[in-house]
């Protein structure tokens, strides 16, 4: 196990001497085993064209896979088979399933990992492990492009899924429920844990978090490492739609970091990698309604901060100190991050004053061949008589432009406001409470909406609303009553609201 590092790291040879730049990298290492990512270091750095002013900092820092531990391992996975046998066998004896799945069906998967309403970044997510293709180990690597990008071990495990994490702030967006599994395909619960610790730095031995998802040819999905107690209410028999929640990204199980582990069995229970490529072995045809690229190189978030992020060691809350607006003169850090940046891809960033002028102008490019997920930043102080107003910071990278607003002088820019046809679940006022507490919420669209309470069990304790609702700001108080009328004992409770396909949840505390 690695500890945290933090230290000076030249950028480049041109930088430095050119610049003398400071370069603090904001990043630490973590977990030595378990499947997924750390932040590390390394003298990475190239830039094509210096900004017009000297930065008084810059910093670079990446995430890489960490590729040495289970996600599930080969006991689990007896264990959930059984348990899903048993599942599916009850459920076609009660009618829930059918006798025999349509063979014919044929399963499309969208896209399982999605922001939560409310976030608006380009990107959430990067990849760090295919399926391995080559079932020879250790270190017998194939993912299904004729790449490296899984792992196996010496005990014969080789990955059996496709690994996504979240990306920045995974803690952060853990704990405030940001980055949402979806089903990536309409079908049956056929299974469903919770409860199990989900800040996992390493392997753990001990289970996920997951929800198991029967399609109608018969096929299963697998998604693991959820957050403890986020996972929809639904349960084993209830059908899920494409697109509909089944829980948060954590880090629940073997895991070293909050990602999504998803995994599928055909309907004769063999394991498919549902990416088609050259060196897929395994089906014939991939599985994807639309299949990213292998290499999926984008601009996930900008930016603007006070001071530089922090990315502690796992498993704690990243400080993110992001500022919107600024007094001249102040000191403003401008950060980048992106997705499978590789090798000589240019980035072009902006600084535009209220005016659309470049107040500052520069590029910069990798200069190794690819992280999953990487982070740059630059600061500067602002002029001290710097236009009053909205400022722009703008990025160009791979025929993608992002732009991300700050104010400077005057609070002018208020981060924009959920699009009005988003809906939102607000934080509950007060909470914790005594005796009651106001939900408020904002349904995009005029339809359907049920908001209820329910245990940490997963049983319903009080249903606050069911029925058509008009779109815009809507708001109920739970008296801390249950359905018979009895108050409810002291504890954290589960708020959820269910709309459009979409389930959010929050967490309430009555406090006696
Ligand atoms: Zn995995």
């Amino acid at each position: 196990m690695k500890h945290p590092i933090r230290r000076p790291l030249a950028v480049s040879n041109l930088v430095t001497s050119a610049l003398a730049l400071f370069l603090a990298l904001g990043a630490s290492s973590t977990a030595s085993r378990a499947e997924l990512v750390v932040v590390s270091t390394g003298p990475v750095a190239g830039l094509v064209q210096l900004p017009a002013d000297r930065p008084v900092s810059a910093a670079q820092g990446f995430w890489n896979p960490n590729q040495d531990d289970p996600c599930v391992t080969p006991e689990q996975h007896a264990e959930i088979a059984a348990y899903l046998a048993a599942n599916v066998a009850d459920l076609k004896a009660r009618g829930l399933l059918p006798e025999a799945p349509d063979k014919a069906a044929g399963v499309l998967l969208q896209w399982p990992v999605q922001a939560a309403p409310g976030l608006d970044d380009p990107g959430v997510h990067g990849i760090s492990n295919y399926v391995d293709e080559n079932l020879a180990y250790p270190n017998q690597l194939r993912d299904y492009n004729c790449g490296t990008r899984t792992y196996d071990n010496a005990s014969a495990y080789n990955h059996a899924g496709t690994d996504i994490f979240s990306w920045p702030f995974s803690w952060y967006r853990m704990d405030h429920d940001q980055v949402q599994i979806v089903a990536a395909a309409p079908g049956v619960i056929i299974g469903k844990y919770d409860g199990n610790y989900d800040r996992r730095c390493s392997g753990s031995g001990l289970l996920w978090n997951a929800v198991y998802v029967q399609h109608a040819d018969g096929s299963v999905a697998w998604y693991g490492h959820l957050k403890k107690l986020s996972l929809t209410a639904k349960n084993v028999g209830d059908p899920v739609a494409v697109g509909e929640f089944l829980g948060i990204m954590g880090s629940s199980g073997n895991s070293s970091g909050p990602h999504l582990h998803l995994e599928i069995y055909d309907n004769a229970g063999h394991l498919v990698d549902p990416w088609m490529g050259a060196c897929n072995t395994m089906n014939p045809d991939g599985w994807w309604a639309a299949q990213r690229p292998y290499y999926d190189s984008a601009i996930n978030a900008l930016r603007t901060h006070s001071i530089a992020p922090v990315f502690p060691a796992c498993p704690n809350t990243e400080s993110i100190n992001e500022n919107r607006y600024f007094a001249p003169g102040a000191l403003a850090f401008f950060s980048t991050y992106y997705r499978d940046q590789r090798q000589g891809q240019l980035s072009t960033y902006e600084i535009l004053r209220p005016n659309g002028t470049v107040w500052q102008q520069w590029t910069g490019s990798l200069g190794v061949p690819h992280y999953a997920a990487s982070w740059w930043y630059w600061s500067w102080y602002l002029p001290v008589d710097a236009e009053t107003g909205t400022w722009t910071f703008r990025v160009s990278y791979e025929g993608q432009t992002v732009t991300r607003t700050f104010g400077v002088g005057v609070v002018a820019d208020a981060p924009p406001p959920a699009a009005d046809d988003v809906t939102v679940l607000h934080v509950a006022e007060p909470n914790p409470f005594n005796p009651s507490t106001t939900i408020r919420f904002h349904l995009g669209a005029a339809g359907p909406a049920k908001l209820s309470v329910h245990d940490l069990q997963g049983r319903r304790v009080a249903t606050l609303c069911d029925g058509e609702l008009p779109a815009g700001e809507q708001s109920v108080v739970w008296n801390g009553r249950g359905v018979d009328g009895a108050l409810m004992g002291s504890g954290v409770y589960l708020v959820h609201l269910r709309s459009g396909g979409r389930e959010l949840v929050q967490r309430v505390v009555l406090l006696k």
